[in-house]
């Protein structure tokens, strides 16, 4: 499974649509970012009484690694995050769609919350399930959850189980899979779940290079901790980590590496 630099190239360009993460959503009314699909969390968007229209298309994250991690619960209720859709629909548009009020599963998250991993696969399903129930006009995506590969597995046999064929869906989110040590196990997780069209979420540049060519879609905020490691020298502030100059050139290197063999080289979501 080796794709040449070319390979990436058309597989990034032509099949994966990247989503750029920002906690700015004034980015989604600029010219600058038209052509630039933007990722989005709820958790952020609460906190605007205006709202604006969106020049480009976006999606929503539920902000649920936040939540869970301050709270080790759901503290929104669906009826609340079905209502707050609705108003960034309504409000903003051109939303391609939101992520459901899912629960990660990596092992910090378990621990935190004292739940199994079948444990929040289970929540995970029946949040979904309620979401579509409740709202089904909306472009709610499912996602699946787990560790391992038999956990993610299972999660899709939960699906099919509550009648769900995940393999019919335009989009379905995978959760989890970038924040492990090593990108090979993602990378073989992400392909054994071939043909769903999956959405990597919070994808880190190693992983988007590595297996980004497997996945229809991902998004990343990852430009933001580079922007403060790594600023660029010649901006007058010390960190990028709140520039859009810088955040547009790390995304096209993202989408066109100048250093493929770099990346070859790299192990591990970073
Ligand atoms: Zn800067």
């Amino acid at each position: 499974m080796k794709y040449g630099e070319s390979g990436i190239k058309y597989a990034l360009r032509n099949s994966m649509k990247f989503y750029l993460g920002t906690k700015y959503p004034n980015w989604m009314r600029e010219k600058e970012f038209e052509d630039v699909p933007l990722f989005v969390s709820h958790r952020t968007l609460l906190k605007y009484k205006k709202l604006h229209p969106s020049l480009t298309s976006w999606s929503l994250d539920s902000g649920g690694f936040s939540e869970l991690t301050l709270y080790n619960e759901w503290r929104t209720s669906p009826g609340e995050y079905i209502k707050a859709i609705r108003r960034y629909q309504d409000e903003i548009g051109k939303l391609d769609w939101a992520a459901p009020q899912d629960w990660m599963c990596e092992p910090f998250m378990n621990e935190k919350t004292g739940k199994s991993v079948e444990e929040h696969q289970r929540l995970t399903v029946e949040n979904y399930l309620e979401l579509k129930y409740r709202a089904e006009d909306l472009p709610i995506i499912p996602v699946i959850q787990g560790w391992s590969l038999d956990d993610y597995l299972r999660c899709v046999d939960m699906f099919l189980k509550a009648g769900i064929d995940l393999e019919e869906y335009e989009t379905v989110g995978i959760g989890s899979v970038c924040r492990r040590q090593g990108t090979g196990e993602a990378e073989n997780i992400v392909y054994r779940l071939k043909p769903l069209r999956l959405h990597g979420f919070g994808m880190k540049t190693t992983a988007v290079h590595r297996f980004g060519y497997l996945l229809a879609s991902s998004d990343s905020m990852a430009w933001s901790f580079s922007g403060r490691m790594r600023p660029d020298p010649e901006c007058p502030k010390k960190q990028c980590t709140d520039c859009r100059h810088y955040a547009l050139s790390w995304r096209e290197n993202i989408l066109n590496p100048k250093i493929p063999n770099l990346f070859n080289q790299l192990v591990g979501c970073q």
